[in-house]
């Protein structure tokens, strides 16, 4: 289970979250979306401490933390229970695909470089880049890139996968193939947090959805009454925008 209590985070005087409760059971698939801005990103940093929130409380499976008083091992503790699939990729260009996998294995878990590539070399082929394992990013489509990013965020067996965005850098003709890479990780029982802007595919992957503005969850529900049967006037205009 990840627990969110009270998490607080500004920039200046700009108020990002402004006091976050959310919880998250194991297996469960949220999907966040909201208008730009309203601090779905930072939410996903703060919970793998990429930002240091200002106040609140983290619970992600058996780690726990107060952000106002943690140590740094306990820092790198909770940051090891998630991993994140990032907009941008965020690879190493000069590493091979099986090298950026196999980086965080040798360096996070301390694994040995022939046991990192062996599990490597298996989420490599389970998000379909058997073939493509000696290969730079730069010679990688944009969807195969994205799907290194994600086994790279697999390979380290975290607690939950944090997404953002992981298809709005895409050209149309690859964002399919990464949702359903996304798809079958969903369906093999894994914690997950997605922030998007493909509605159908949170309509589809989601157990949850999350609508958050102005640093506040303002709506959460099945997808099915979230999408058919908005209740908060600010989730009606956002969804009618899109529509
Ligand atoms: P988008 O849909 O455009 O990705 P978002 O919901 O992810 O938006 P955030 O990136 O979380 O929004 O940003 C929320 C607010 O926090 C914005 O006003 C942004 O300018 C501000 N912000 C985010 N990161 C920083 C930072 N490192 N320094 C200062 N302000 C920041
Ligand atoms: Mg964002």
């Amino acid at each position: 289970m990840i627990t969110v209590k009270n998490l607080k985070k500004q920039f200046g005087s700009n108020v990002v979250l402004d006091g976050i409760n959310l919880e998250v059971k194991e297996g469960e698939v949220l999907a966040i979306i909201g208008p730009s801005g309203s601090g779905k990103s930072t939410l996903l940093r703060c919970l793998n401490l990429l930002e240091k929130p200002d106040a609140g409380e983290l619970i992600i499976g058996d780690k726990k933390i107060n952000v106002k008083k943690m140590s740094s091992k306990e820092t790198y503790q909770l940051r090891q229970q998630t991993a994140m699939v990032f907009q941008h990729y965020n690879l190493f260009k000069n590493k091979t695909a099986l090298e950026n996998v196999t980086e965080a294995l040798i360096i996070a878990k301390k694994m040995k470089k022939p046991e990192a590539e062996k599990i490597a070399m298996e989420i490599l082929n389970q998000v379909g880049l058997g073939d493509k394992v000696h290969q730079y990013p730069v010679t990688l489509s944009g969807g195969q890139q994205q799907r290194v990013g994600i086994a790279r965020a697999l390979a380290v067996n975290p607690y939950a996968i944090l997404f953002d965005e992981p298809t709005s850098a895409l050209d149309p003709e690859w964002i399919s193939e990464v949702l359903q890479v996304i798809k079958k990780i969903a369906e093999q029982n894994s914690t997950m947090i997605i922030v998007t802007h493909e509605m159908q595919f949170a309509e589809e992957v989601a157990d949850r959805v999350i609508f958050m503005a102005d640093g506040n969850i303002i709506e959460e529900n099945t997808p099915k009454e979230f999408f058919h049967n908005p209740q908060s006037p600010r989730t009606k205009q956002f969804l009618r925008r899109l529509g």
